[in-house]
C-alpha cells in the first residue's frame, strides 16, 4: 500500500454529507434516475442516522492512492503491467478474521509472483476485499419449503440466515460494513507493508504447491522462478525493497447510498473521490447507460470497471466509454468481460473491434467466473475449473488475433481449502461440497485451484512476452 499521500494529512477531504455541506454539482443526480438492486430500508430513522454517520467517518482510501492506481492501470492498458484482481464473491462480517484475510492476501501474492514471472511485467495486486458486501440478485425473494423471505443481498443489507429477522433490510449494517472494511484494510496494509510480502517468503510458499505430486506439470516453471530468484540474490538484489508491495482494494459499487455517503471532495484537486475503495466496478445487472449506477460513477475520480456479459454490443461499450471516460483518460476505464467459455471467442471480438476503432484505450480484463456458473447434480452452484481455464484461454486467443492487450484477470477465489468449484489437478468433486462449501454466494476457486490458475495463465503470458 502506498504511504505517501498527495493530500494534506491534516484535512485531506471535505465531507459532502448528503445532509450537509456543499454539494458537488451532479453528485446526487443519480437520485432521480432508476436504480436497480437497491434495498428497501424499513426504518427510515435508522437509515438517516447511518448515512449521516458514514458521511463524517474517515475515508478508507486516499486520493493519492487512487490516482496512483489509475496510473498503474493505464500501464496495464498499454501492455506494460498486468492486473490481478481476486477475492470472495461476497465477503461476510463473520469471515473478516485475521486468518481468512491473511490466507487470501497470501494467495493473491503467491499468484502475483508466478504471473510476474510469466508476463515479465509488474502485476497490479487488487483484492475483491475490504468492501465487497453488496450483492445483486436475480430475484427479490427466496422460497424454502414453502416459506418466502427477502433474498440475501450481502451482509451490508441483510443476513444470510433464513429467518424474517435476519433477512430484513437493516441500514445499520452499512456502518458495520464500513468498520469491517476498515479493519480488513488495516490488516492488508500491515501485511503488505510489514514484511509478510517478502518475495523470498512468497516464493517459499509456492514451493509447497509444486511439491504436491498432482502439480508436477508446473515444476519446470517453478524451477525457472527459483533460478531467477537465486540469480537476483547472487547479483545482490535489494530484497529488503521487495518486502513491501502495493495492494489495492475494490468492490462492486452496488449500494449507492453507501457509496455516496463515503464520497469526499479531495482538498488538493477539489474533485470527488469515492473513498470506500480504490477501484469500483459496475455489475452486469446495473450497467444501463441512463440509470443511477453509471451516472454516479461517472462523477467520481476513481478508476472504474464495468462487467460486460455476452449480450454486450460494441455500441453498448462505446456508450459506456462516452459516459464514464469522456476524456479518454488512460487508466480510467476497465472493461471486465464475463462472456462464458462457450461465448467469448465469438462475442468478445466485435466489442473490442468497435472500441479499438473508436480510439479509446480501455483496460481489458477477463472474469472467467460469472459466465460459467452451473448447478451441480447435488444442487450446489458451481463452476468447472476447465471451463474457467477455457474462458481465460479464449481471452488470450481473441486479443492475440486482434493485436490488442489482454490486461488482467478477475477471479473469485479464496485462500482456504474449500470445495466449491469442480476439478483442478488435485480435483474437487461434488461429494466434497457437503463438508467444504462455504460461500454465501458464488463458488470460489480454493487456494490450490487459484495457484494452479496462476501457473496456467503465466504459461499463456510467457508466450506473449
Ligand atoms: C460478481 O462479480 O460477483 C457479480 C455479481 O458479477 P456480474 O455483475 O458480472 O454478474
Ligand atoms: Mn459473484
Amino acid at each position: 500500500m502506498v504511504t505517501e499521500l498527495s493530500v494534506s494529512p491534516a484535512s485531506p477531504f471535505t465531507s459532502t454529507a448528503q445532509s450537509g455541506a456543499a454539494d458537488y454539482p451532479g453528485l446526487d443526480n443519480w437520485r432521480s434516475l432508476p436504480a436497480s438492486q437497491q434495498p428497501t430500508w424499513a426504518d427510515q430513522e435508522a437509515f438517516a442516522s447511518a448515512v449521516s454517520e458514514l458521511s463524517i467517518l474517515p475515508p478508507l482510501v486516499f486520493a493519492g492512492e487512487v490516482d496512483l492506481l489509475r496510473d498503474r492501470l493505464a500501464a496495464a492498458a498499454q501492455g506494460k503491467a498486468f492486473l490481478l484482481q481476486g477475492g470472495d464473491c461476497a465477503e461476510t462480517f463473520e469471515a473478516a478474521t485475521a486468518d481468512r484475510i491473511s490466507a487470501r492476501v497470501r494467495t493473491i501474492l503467491q499468484m502475483a509472483v508466478v504471473l510476474t514471472y510469466g508476463a515479465q511485467l509488474p502485476v497490479i495486486k487488487m483484492g475483491r476485499m475490504a468492501g465487497q458486501f453488496a450483492k445483486p440478485r436475480s430475484s427479490n425473494e427466496e422460497t424454502r419449503d414453502g416459506v418466502t423471505l427477502p433474498a440475501y443481498r450481502g451482509d451490508i443489507v441483510n443476513g444470510y440466515d433464513f429467518t424474517p429477522e435476519s433477512r430484513a433490510h437493516d441500514a445499520r449494517r452499512m456502518l458495520r460494513a464500513y468498520h469491517t472494511s476498515a479493519s480488513t484494510l488495516n490488516l492488508i496494509r500491515a501485511f503488505t507493508q510489514g514484511g509478510f510480502a517478502d518475495l523470498r517468503l512468497v516464493h517459499m510458499w509456492n514451493k509447497g504447491f509444486t511439491e504436491n505430486p498432482a502439480h508436477a506439470r508446473y515444476e519446470s516453471l517453478a524451477r525457472e522462478i527459483d533460478r531467477a530468484i537465486k540469480f537476483m540474490d547472487s547479483c545482490g538484489a535489494d530484497f529488503d525493497a521487495l518486502k513491501r508491495v502495493e495492494f489495492f482494494s475494490s468492490h462492486e459499487a452496488l449500494l449507492l447510498d453507501y457509496e455516496r455517503a463515503l464520497t469526499r471532495i479531495d482538498s488538493r484537486t477539489g474533485l470527488p473521490y469515492d473513498t470506500s475503495s480504490h477501484f469500483l466496478w459496475i455489475g452486469e445487472r446495473t450497467r444501463e447507460i441512463d440509470h443511477a449506477h453509471v451516472d454516479f460513477l461517472s462523477r467520481v475520480r476513481n478508476p472504474i470497471g464495468v462487467k460486460l456479459g455476452p449480450s454486450t454490443t460494441g455500441d453498448d461499450a462505446l456508450r459506456l466509454i462516452d459516459r464514464l471516460d469522456p476524456e479518454r483518460e488512460p487508466g480510467r476505464l476497465t472493461f471486465i468481460s464475463r462472456m462464458g467459455a462457450k461465448n467469448i471467442r465469438e462475442k468478445l471480438p466485435p466489442v473490442i473491434e468497435k472500441v479499438t476503432a473508436s480510439g479509446a484505450q480501455v483496460l481489458w480484463v477477463t472474469d472467467p467466473m460469472h459466465g460459467n456458473t452451473v448447478t451441480s447434480q447435488n444442487g450446489y452452484k458451481t463452476r468447472r475449473f476447465d471451463d474457467v481455464v477455457d474462458e481465460v484461454r479464449g481471452f488470450f486467443e481473441v486479443h492475440d488475433a486482434l493485436g490488442t492487450v489482454p490486461g488482467g484477470l478477475h477471479m473469485e477465489m479464496t485462500g482456504d481449502d474449500v470445495a466449491e468449484c469442480l476439478g483442478g489437478s488435485d480435483p474437487i468433486d461434488e461429494a466434497a461440497f457437503a463438508d467444504r462449501y462455504e460461500s454465501v454466494c458464488d463458488p470460489r476457486l480454493n487456494h490450490m485451484q487459484s495457484l494452479e490458475m496462476a501457473f496456467l495463465v503465466a504459461g499463456a503470458l510467457s508466450k506473449h512476452s
